[in-house]
């Protein structure tokens, strides 16, 4: 086993005082709804507003001194969290991404100190922008999600959460590249081998989902979502989260963009919190009915609120919104 609990105990100890352990409260309208208690991880309350500081900084503290500099390619929240963590070190960083990426999100990079490099409509034109500077200018790569460092930071949280409330029965965690799962789901384990983790992605282009159903890493089609942090493809080179998330989830399930909507909806209306599509995909699966009833509380990671405010309150105000050529209808919100 390439991971061990020992990796995560150690990337806590590194991380702290930079990432934040982030409190756990309850959502009294999700709880009322499932009858169990339903509780809220809030990776919102992080310097950067998303989980990914923890895994960026684990990774970042572990280069020898005198590396050059760090590059990445990302969606926007690990750019962010290697941006705050190289800076922190005192070292150069390039963040390279796709022009799906929306622009709060870029602009929020820049003004960590990071250079932006934006080249391509995927994920993949990206990743090759990072491979030259890697190869010509020498800066070491800070992946996403498939590298060890990564997988035990992001893990730091399921320690958190299986400390402050032993008795969960069940996590749900966000799901692409499948770093946060991996790792989340391993020290969770460590701690208690019954509790339940559960990945959620998007339906529309669910990577690891697709993955894992075939048994090895497969392409998928990358549109836009509500959910933008959950796109792009988990890598046919996978080393290691493919085969951490087939071990250690218990399921995999997808939601609609109504159903991200909705839950949007309730995390602002019910819980007063913002949060983007990505990290309320738990909430949406409680809401939508997908998952059994569970036997004991429930925990779910809120992992970032990194979003467009535009599209974000046409959203709330029940208002269409355009998803590349998908129209979301628009709901008002109504308990
Ligand atoms: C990156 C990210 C995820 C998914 O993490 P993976 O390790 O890629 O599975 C979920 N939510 C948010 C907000 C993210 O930025």
């Amino acid at each position: 086993m390439p991971l061990t609990r020992s990796d995560i105990v150690a990337a806590r100890d590194i991380i702290r005082g930079v990432a934040d352990a982030t409190p756990m409260v309850p959502s009294p309208f999700m709880s009322s709804r499932l009858g169990t208690e339903f509780l809220l991880k809030l990776e919102i309350a992080q310097p950067i507003g998303a989980f990914k500081l923890r895994g960026a900084y684990n990774a970042i503290m572990a280069l020898p001194d005198g590396s050059r500099g760090v590059t990445c390619c990302s969606t926007g929240n690990h750019g962010r969290g290697v941006a705050y963590a190289a800076a922190k070190r005192g070292l150069k960083a390039v963040i390279c991404m796709s022009e799906l990426v929306p622009q709060a999100k870029v602009e929020g990079i820049r003004a960590l100190g990071a250079d932006v490099h934006i080249s391509g409509s995927s994920q993949d034109d990206a990743q090759a922008e990072c491979l030259r500077l890697v190869e010509r200018e020498g800066l070491v790569e800070i992946p996403p999600f498939d590298d060890l460092k990564v997988i035990a930071g992001q893990g730091t949280i399921g320690l958190e959460m299986m400390e402050a409330r032993p008795d969960l029965d069940e996590i749900l965690v966000p799901l692409s590249g499948g770093g946060l799962a991996a790792g989340v789901a391993f020290a969770a384990k460590s701690f208690d081998p019954d509790v339940r983790v559960i990945g959620i992605s998007m339906d529309r282009g669910a990577a690891m989902f697709a993955s894992v159903t075939a048994g090895h890493p497969v392409e998928v089609e990358e549109v836009p979502s509500l959910a933008d942090s959950l796109g792009g493809g988990i890598g046919n080179a996978n080393k290691y989260s493919f085969s951490l998330c087939r071990k250690y989830l218990d399921d995999i399930v997808v939601v609609t963009e109504e159903q991200i909507r909705d839950a949007m909806q309730v995390l602002f209306y019910e819980d007063r919190m913002v949060g983007e599509g990505a990290s309320v995909v738990g909430i949406a699966a409680y809401l939508a009915g997908l998952l059994p009833e569970p036997a004991g509380p429930v925990g779910t990671i809120v992992t970032g609120r990194n979003l467009d405010m535009r599209q974000f309150q046409r959203i709330m105000a029940g208002q269409d919104v355009m998803l590349g050529d998908y129209t979301l209808k628009g709901r008002s919100y109504d308990p």
